[in-house]
């Protein structure tokens, strides 16, 4: 099927006549004959957002004869300026693909063998309610949980408030970007935001740790940073490996995996002790300076060599350059942080040594976003709120801000401090994003009801009662995206190009029926989701026939840098940037980040790493037909000297075994790589399907989650960390 059509014919033929035409190379035999039909027809042009990553960029969908034939970025979105990154060049093959979910299913088999029933939309909702129900009478509304990641999940959030669930948590909260928030909040009061508020393109000096920056595509901030370069920006990347962002760094710095905060502690104390800091916003905006010199006293340069393996001199030499160009500086916060379970702590020291240049609020370094709002639905009911008695789930985590999947799995586990019964999943493959797969088994296998919403048959699927088929994201209307950015704001709609395909639907519709069946009708007075969002704006003044005819709407306002008459605020407890935290001293944890020595690979292992593929959001495009074509498997780096003292040989298949006895299901092809140190080993996350609905992506590589059998939980907010444990090479796969 694969081979049918291609990405790279697509790509070749795009440079030719109109788009309708080119797009055909690249559809699937099925959709081969609508194309054809389109033929040279005016384009309808639909504005609407991507869904193929989180940083939801403006595109226009071309539309012929009812199906979409092309998409392009939209120029007015701040998100993407126009362009599409690679993935988000395939949405017709998120669109067009053949394995997508059709219709509802119930599984009539186990947990993890099933055996499917096509239902009805009717029997999918009737039964989900009976269980709900059954669940609620016997344990409460507490008894019900929600996981999610994506757009489409608001109006689940709203069906299950509105039922009275109180739990709700999305893996990229304890498994990806949650220390680094926490690690802010408790230093400025202030998080990074998303997209971040790095002001790249005016910086003169930018730092990053373990970045994949590029790889992951974050649209409008790579673009941002290739300006920051054409000004002269200089950059440092610290990483064990040479990633693409690396390659264009004028100092890689491949340090010993983990091992990041010890050259952070020793930067900090070089700013210090040499005097390099900005005095004047320190002594204005900061508290516990005295404190802070006092704790990284033993962080010498010596000192931090001989952890890192990266010299004390250059080590000086950064320092001094961060230092020369403060505080057009920029140390990013990173994004996926939940590395060895002191995440929250390494973000303190990235946030703390980002005051002691005085970026925060600075040209260069981080800005202050201007915001914008869509009111709620007017006039809705208010939620219930019978479970506010329950106590915590995350009270063991004293600063996890966000509920943690982390509790939920513990929780249902344990039933303590109370059963938890059912689980709805939005957009989440489970099985790839939490650790410890085995654990997620164990409470899944305690569940009465497993409810899984999304547009494809990933791993996590095989583990639902029932399967609702959401329709794509070109496909149906949405949650708005609403998006803060550097003296503009921006609202972003998300609206249908075409009918939903198969019997999928969207959200709107889906959590409208399933409410109305649980008699919370009340909830959901809008006719359709054209209805909700046009009510929305109109409650806030906001242009809905513009919205729908643009695609975004852009205000421009608000100061981003400090001014002597926009002074920054702090929403700390003392009102300043807390370079020492009493909040985490109370709670008898470090209010100065201290260094902790990890454990290293035993003999004869390596430690796993792993991270994006350029073309690729995970599983979530693993069987998109216009990708598989470019990368269809996951390949493992190893330094090449290593390899060959071990006899591997570029493109060979291996198998992996971990730390605890524990196989990868699959094998992985070596790639030998000078962009690596030897001590560690490599691979993209998202491969290693294992869902035989997904024909082009099952079985393809080999999945770093099923190697991840030990994690260390972070004390300060519950982050998973996933970057300690260790794999050996088996030849001879
Ligand atoms: Fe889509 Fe790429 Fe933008 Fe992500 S960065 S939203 S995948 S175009």
């Amino acid at each position: 099927m694969a081979t049918k059509y291609s990405r790279r014919t697509f790509l070749k033929a795009t440079g030719a006549v109109t788009a309708g035409v080119a797009a055909v190379s690249a559809m699937p035999e099925k959709f081969l004959s609508w194309a054809e039909e389109a033929g040279q027809k005016e384009m309808k042009q639909i504005p609407t957002f991507c869904e193929l990553c989180f940083w939801n960029c403006g595109l226009i969908a071309k539309v012929e004869n009812k199906k979409v034939v092309k998409v392009d970025g939209n120029p007015l979105s701040l998100r993407g300026r126009g362009r599409l990154c690679g993935r988000g060049n395939a949405a017709l093959g998120a669109l067009y693909d053949t394995d997508r979910l059709k219709f509802p299913l119930i599984n009539t088999g186990k947990r993890g063998e099933p055996v499917w029933k096509r239902a009805t939309w009717d029997e999918a909702f009737s039964l989900i309610a009976k269980k709900m129900s059954t669940i609620k009478e016997k344990y409460g509304a507490g008894a019900l949980a929600f996981i999610y990641h994506g757009t489409g999940s608001s109006f689940w959030k709203h069906l299950l408030h509105a039922y009275g669930v109180t739990t709700f948590a999305a893996p990229s909260f304890a498994q990806c970007r949650g220390p680094r928030d926490i690690g802010f909040v408790l230093t400025y009061g202030a998080d990074v935001g998303s997209p971040e508020y790095y002001d790249f393109s005016k910086s003169k000096y930018i730092v990053l740790f373990g970045s994949h920056l590029g790889e992951n595509a974050h649209n409008s901030q790579v673009q941002d940073i290739v300006k920051g370069f054409s000004s002269g920006a200089k950059m440092t990347v610290v990483d064990p490996r040479l990633s693409n962002i690396a390659s264009k760094a004028d100092h890689w710095l491949p340090i010993k995996p983990a091992t990041d905060l010890a050259l952070l502690l020793a930067w900090i104390r070089i700013i210090i002790e040499e005097g390099l800091y900005d005095k004047e916003y320190i002594a204005k905006y900061a508290t516990g300076f005295d404190e802070l010199r006092a704790a990284v006293q033993q962080y010498t340069p010596v000192w931090a060599e001989a952890e890192t393996t990266i010299s004390s001199d250059v080590i000086v030499e950064i320092a001094h350059e961060m230092a020369q160009c403060a505080p057009n500086v920029c140390i990013g916060a990173g994004r996926y942080t939940t590395w060895y379970g002191d995440d929250t702590q390494r973000s303190r020291a990235i946030a703390i040594l980002n005051a002691l240049l005085g970026s925060w609020g600075r040209e260069g370094g981080y800005f202050f976003p201007t915001g914008a709002k869509v009111p709620e639905y007017p006039g809705l009911p208010a939620y219930p709120h019978p479970a506010a008695e329950l106590p915590k789930l995350d009270e063991a985590y004293p600063f996890a801000l966000l509920q943690t999947t982390t509790s939920i799995k513990q929780t249902t586990i344990s039933e303590k401090p109370y059963p938890i019964k059912g689980w709805f999943v939005y957009g989440s493959n489970l099985m790839k994003t939490m650790p410890d797969k085995q654990e997620t088994i164990k409470a899944l296998k305690n569940l009465d009801l497993v409810v899984a919403i999304d547009t494809m048959p990933v791993d996590f699927i095989n583990y639902a009662d029932v399967v609702l088929p959401e329709c794509t994201y070109m496909e149906r209307y949405d949650e708005f995206a609403v998006g803060k950015f550097k003296g503009m704001s921006e609202i972003s709609i998300r609206q249908p190009a075409i009918e939903p395909l198969f019997e999928s639907k969207p959200s709107w519709w889906m959590t409208k029926e399933l409410g109305t069946k649980l008699g919370l009708s009340d909830f959901f007075p809008w006719k359709d989701g054209e209805e909700y969002l046009s009510k929305r704006c109109e409650a806030g003044g906001i242009d809905f026939a513009e919205l729908k005819r643009e695609g975004v709407i852009i205000k421009k306002g608000g100061n981003p840098y400090i001014t002597a008459d926009a002074q920054p605020e702090f929403g700390t407890p003392s009102g300043k940037i807390e370079l020492y935290s009493k909040q985490l001293a109370e709670k008898g944890l470090d209010p100065v980040p201290q260094y902790t020595r990890h454990p290293v690979a035993p003999p004869g292992y390596f430690r796993l790493l792993f991270g994006r593929a350029p073309l690729h959001t995970f599983s979530r495009t693993t069987n998109n037909f216009m990708l598989t074509d470019l990368q269809k498997e996951n390949y493992l780096w190893i330094n090449a000297k290593e390899g060959k003292k071990m006899g591997l040989k570029d493109g060979e298949y291996v198998m992996l075994l971990n730390q605890d006895g524990v196989t990868a299901n699959g094998r992985i092809k070596i790639k030998l790589t000078q962009r690596l140190r030897n001590d560690a080993v490599y691979m993209n996350h998202g491969f290693g399907v294992h869902s035989l609905g997904m024909s082009l992506a099952n079985g393809q590589g080999i999945a770093d989650d099923d190697l991840i059998t030990h994690h260390a939980i972070d004390p300060i907010m519950g982050g998973t960390a996933m970057r300690g444990n260790f794999v050996k090479i088996v030849k001879g796969a």
